[in-house]
């Protein structure tokens, strides 16, 4: 039997303004930061970000190219030791932060991070996905330890385009079905452990807190407002949906991202959206209740988030078994799943979807 595991951030700090923390949190860890930003964001938040850090000795700001490269985080991690850095910080999406981790794995310093969009499950998780230059995903990294802190500020999440916030409610609604799967199927979260009963219950709160208060709040994100329901559903998107994944583990529907990111058109698409269609063909797989389909087909609908693979521009039959069969042979924890499972079985979900979008 394998022991249990849970990990997590050592702190969560979430709100409207929240960035205003920025500067005591960071002098907990270190003197010299080192901040990985895109040039999008520096220009929005460059000068806050220098006027929060104002009492550091030194503070280096590095422009992340945009992929998340083993070139690049190199290149990031020669300029980090350069500056005498002592404390990294990731500012941005998936990708920025990402590569941030990347530099802290080679300085070994205390890392922050500050998702300035909630499109995805990776700021409070070790996990670094690289990619190649051609954005194909090339391989997973592991920090030896979760984020010191993750700093999300509600007021800079709601001016994000909403699509991202969709994108987050995408991968976050994945992980209830997921850890249930890797947890019956006796799979192994990313601490190599069992799931613990409480990732497996954050995974289900995760489900819920979406379900109750997903379509508000991107109505809400819609107009650049941080309301409660906002703010339950960014926790719901980036604290619960990470610590679930990490702790829970994976299924089918993230295995599928691995066969997605060679089709060029559903490589562009932001990771969240891709879970979605993931999970989709995941509930299938399992088999689900053609009423269970279709409530949760109409949620989808409602949030505009895609239903098939021609949501993505391409032609299910043209690329269906090219996905399934990478997705097959690479992804580590598709075998996390209790029912029967076979490329076919997932190839007659895909063309199931497709027929029902094609029904709409
Ligand atoms: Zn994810």
């Amino acid at each position: 039997m394998s022991v249990r595991a849970f990990g997590s951030p050592a702190r969560y700090i979430q709100g409207p303004d929240a960035l205003s923390e920025l500067g005591a949190l960071v002098r907990l860890h270190g003197q010299r930061p080192f901040v990985v930003a895109d040039t999008i964001v520096m220009d929005l938040l460059g000068a806050r970000l220098e006027a929060e850090l104002v009492e550091a000795e030194t503070v280096t700001f590095a422009t992340f190219g945009g992929e998340c490269t083993a070139a690049e985080i190199d290149k990031l991690a020669a300029a980090a030791r350069a500056a005498g850095a002592d404390v990294v910080i990731g500012v941005g999406g998936g990708k920025a932060i990402d590569t941030a981790k990347g530099v802290r794995i080679a300085l070994r310093t205390p890392l922050v991070i500050v998702p300035t969009i909630a499109s995805n499950d990776s700021p409070t998780s070790r996990l670094v996905v690289v990619y190649t230059a051609d954005h194909v995903l090339s391989e997973v990294r592991l920090m030896d330890a979760n984020p010191d802190a993750v700093l999300v500020d509600t007021s800079i999440i709601v001016q994000a385009p909403a699509r991202f916030f969709v994108a987050g409610i995408g991968d976050a609604l994945s992980k209830k079905f997921e850890v249930e799967q890797c947890a019956a199927a006796g799979g192994l979260n990313f601490f190599k452990g069992r799931p613990t009963s409480l990732a497996v219950t954050i995974a289900d709160a995760c489900y819920r807190a979406i379900r109750a208060d997903g379509e508000a709040a991107v109505a809400a994100v819609a107009h650049k407002t941080a309301d409660d329901g906002v703010e339950r559903v960014v926790e719901a998107t980036i604290l619960l949906s990470g610590l679930a994944f990490e702790s829970g583990g994976l299924s089918i529907a993230h295995s599928l991202t691995r066969g997605f990111s060679t089709v060029p058109e559903v490589a562009r698409a932001l990771h969240g959206e891709q879970v979605a269609l993931g999970l989709l063909v995941q509930l299938l797989a399992e088999g689900r209740e053609a009423d269970f389909m279709a409530d949760m087909l109409a949620f989808y609908a409602r949030l505009n988030l895609p239903r098939a693979l021609e949501d993505f521009g391409v032609e299910t039959e043209a690329v269906v078994e090219g996905i399934v069969s990478v997705s097959w042979d690479t992804a580590p924890y598709i075998r996390n799943f209790v029912q029967p499972l076979s490329k076919e079985r997932l190839a007659d979900a895909f063309r199931t979807l497709a027929g029902l979008r094609r029904a709409e």
